[in-house]
Formats: C-alpha cells, structure tokens, sequence
C-alpha cells in the first residue's frame, strides 16, 4: 500500500454537523476519517497531521510556506500528500504551492468540499476517496480534486460558490477527468520545472490589488505597496483617458512598482496588443500576466517580492511558464 500523508488545514469538510470544525488532535480526525469513510484505510497507509484548523480566509503566507516545508520535510517517507483545505482561497495556495513543490516529483492533491463530510448529503466522500486515489497514481502534479476533476493547482479557480463542481481551470485541460474511470490526461505530470533558484523563502503580499469597474476614481497605492496587481476588463483594458489612472501609472513608473495586469474574465487572458488601451497601458511599462489566474499570478508576484526582486524580474517571471501555468501559445491539446 502507498504511504501518504493527510494534511487537514480546516475548511467545510472537516465541519462537525453542528458548524464547529472537527478536533484538532491528529489522532482523532483520523477517527473521524475512518469513521465517516472506512475504504480509505483500504486505500492506502494513511498518516494524518493538523498544521491548523481554520476557515480558509484565514490562511496567512506563513501558513502556506509552512505546508510547503512540512511536505518537503516529509517527502522521503510518502508516496503522496492530500491537503484538506477550505475552498475559498484553495487556489492560491494551490498556486503557490504548485510553484513551490514544482520538483517534488510526488503528488500533492489539494481537496475540500461543499458540505461536511458528517452530513448524509455531502460531496466531501466522493473528493476525499478521489484525492487518495489520485495521490497514489505517482504524478508528479499539485493540483485540486473536486467534483468530477483534477487540476492543475497554478491554473485553478473557484468558480462555483455552491455547485459540487466548484473548481476549474479555465485555460488548461484538466489534469483527470473523475468518472467511472479516473482518466488522466497523457501530458499530467508533464511539464519544464523553471522556478527561479532562491524563491521558497517568502511570500510578500504587500501587493496592491485593483479590481476596477466603469467611472472608478483612481488613488495611488498606499505607500508600503511593493507592486500592484490590476484586474483589467477583457483582454486587458482599462480607461486609459482618465487623467487619474495616467497619474496612478506614472506614479508607479516613478516608484518602479511593478505592474501586473490580469483579466476579470476567467476564460482567456490579456493580450495587450489587442486593443488601442492594453497597448497604452503597456507604453506605460504593465506587464501583462496572459493566462495567469489571478491566484497564480498573485503567487508568482509575492514569490519574487518574497526573493527581493523588482520590475524586471517580475516582468522576467511573467515571460516564463515556471511549472505549467498555461501561457499564450503554449496551451495543451484538449484531451
Ligand atoms: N469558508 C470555507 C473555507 O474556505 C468554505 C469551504 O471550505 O468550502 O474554509
């Protein structure tokens, strides 16, 4: 039987009925596990750690970093790790892990679900049963388990505040479709480890982030801000006559934050050249982050802040496919 390790980090699915999260003692979660889903001792030789117990919103970048360093601790003992995590900010640590773990070269399926495991209804049987079964395929692959896929944690979003298929990966084919078969996709598992030497030692989140919408003033970020992620319209707009957002501009030329921008449309990403706007806001020297999710691109950004990097090697990073985050030109063929 495959060894692996069971990180438990809070969210829905280790609720008890009554709301509260299940205990916090390794020992008695794994109770619970077995209780609520005894095949998985069948599955696998499962060890189980609690680094924290919380709702999702809370999780810091030290939680994120620890978890990173705790599998990496670990990674000589397990053939794979199942991170149970909330679902809210799943994709960023997903991302972040998915930069950081990129040459483990063992699997690491982050899961969670809609409803808790101790409710008769629930999906978080299904993606917990899933999550084990994919960890102990030997893909070398971080990513989320959910609903009917897997996907690659640097290409993940949730989409879905309720449905049982809350994540997907907009810009990439799933990792796994989960059927009756769990059919893999020929290329999981496949991709050029490029993340830069130097990057796992911290996650700098003092990134200003814009989600603008029509007739929105612009202010020029708080003073601490080391970089600026805008969520622009489409491919990548934003109103470039406004005079306020020529001035936020300049002001960041001037202050040589970097300025990274992404799209509010989940499918697709920003191509700059496409219209008279992007080109102007790349005059005013923003990167743009092309297929980058928001949460992979934030990950990104605060790994090379994290590193004391500046605008060119933010602009260097979002040049390069780091581990397998779709680029333009570079997708997979649809499996
Ligand atoms: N608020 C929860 C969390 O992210 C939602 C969930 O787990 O589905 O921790």
């Amino acid at each position: 039987m495959r060894a692996i390790l069971l990180l438990h980090t809070g969210g829905t699915l280790g609720m008890m009925p009554s709301g509260e999260p299940a205990s916090l003692a390794p020992g008695r979660f794994l109770d619970h596990l077995l209780e609520q889903v005894p095949e998985l001792g069948q599955m696998a030789s499962l060890s189980v750690e609690v680094p924290f117990n919380q709702d999702s919103a809370c999780v810091e970048p030290g939680d994120i970093l620890a978890l990173a360093a705790r599998i990496r601790a670990t990674a000589r003992d397990f053939d794979g790790f199942v991170i149970i995590h909330g679902t809210d900010t799943m994709a960023f640590t997903a991302s972040c892990l998915g930069f950081l773990l990129a040459d483990l070269g063992k699997p690491v399926v982050l899961t969670g679900s809609q409803r808790p495991l101790a409710f008769v209804r629930s999906d978080a049987r299904s993606n917990l049963v899933n999550a084990v079964d994919l960890a102990c395929r030997a893909v070398p692959e971080v990513g989320i388990c959910f609903g009917t896929h897997w996907v690659r944690g640097v290409a993940a979003d949730k989409l879905s505040v309720h449905q049982f298929e809350a994540f997907q990966s907009p810009n990439l084919p799933p990792l796994a479709e989960i059927g009756a078969e769990i059919r893999l996709h020929p290329d999981a598992g496949r991709f050029e480890h490029r993340v830069p030497a130097g990057l796992d030692g911290g996650l700098d989140l003092d990134i200003h982030t814009v989600t603008p919408h029509p007739g929105m003033a612009w202010s020029v970020p708080p003073s601490t801000a080391r970089a600026v992620l805008i969520q622009a319209f489409g491919a990548g707009n934003l109103p470039m006559g406004r005079a306020d957002l020529g001035a936020f501009l300049r002001h960041c030329e001037d202050r040589k934050l970097p300025v990274v921008v992404t799209s509010q449309c989940p499918y697709g990403g920003v191509d700059l050249s496409a219209y008279e706007m992007g080109r102007k806001i790349e005059a005013a020297s923003a990167i743009s982050g092309g297929l980058h999710t928001r949460w992979a691109a934030l990950a990104k950004l605060a790994l090379v802040l994290g590193a004391g990097g500046g605008v060119e090697e933010v602009r260097e990073a979002f040049r390069t496919q780091w581990a397998g985050e779709p680029m333009p030109g570079e997708a997979w063929p649809q499996a």
